[in-house]
């Protein structure tokens, strides 16, 4: 099978966006750290602490980007293969429902259990990329959607 990265070079050129603000937000979280705790007389010790703690918001949001490539991958890959067997004609979009799921018109908790034929990815119709925990479930021909029960129209 043939590697397409054509949706890697796309997020690649999101990501870069995102990774210059990056860049200059970390610089200001140690830079505001600095000064309170230079202001409020603290030592080294508590004053490094904080920085540490500030540089770590710049590890939280490099795995959360690691994670969204993976996810995107994961997805990109599976639309591949459901191209490819006629059995499957489409997904259904499947979200873990809690309280960090998005809410409202076209969000992830609205189109849970939707079904998508095979030229839609949620790569594109997620609202937010970034932390998009949904899954597109293959959809076997013929079977009701997994998660409603309800039969599917073609
Ligand atoms: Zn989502």
């Amino acid at each position: 099978m043939e590697l397409d990265f054509d949706w890697l070079e796309d997020f690649i050129a999101r990501s870069l966006a995102r990774l210059k603000v990056l860049a200059a937000k970390q610089a200001d979280w140690i830079l505001a750290k600095l000064l309170e705790g230079i202001s409020k007389g603290w030592g080294f010790e508590k004053l490094g602490k904080a920085i540490v703690d500030a540089l770590g918001l710049g590890l939280a949001d490099a795995l959360r980007w690691a994670r969204t490539v993976q996810m995107a991958a994961y997805r990109t890959e599976g639309r591949k293969y459901r191209e490819q067997v006629d059995f499957i004609d489409g997904w259904v979009w499947f979200a873990q429902l809690d309280e960090r799921t998005c809410t409202g018109p076209g969000s992830c908790s609205e189109q849970h259990g939707t079904f998508h034929t095979n030229n839609e990815s949620i790569n594109e119709l997620t609202l937010h990329i970034w932390n998009c925990r949904c899954t597109e479930l293959d959809h076997v021909r013929g079977d009701p959607n997994p998660i409603t029960g309800e039969p599917i129209e073609e």
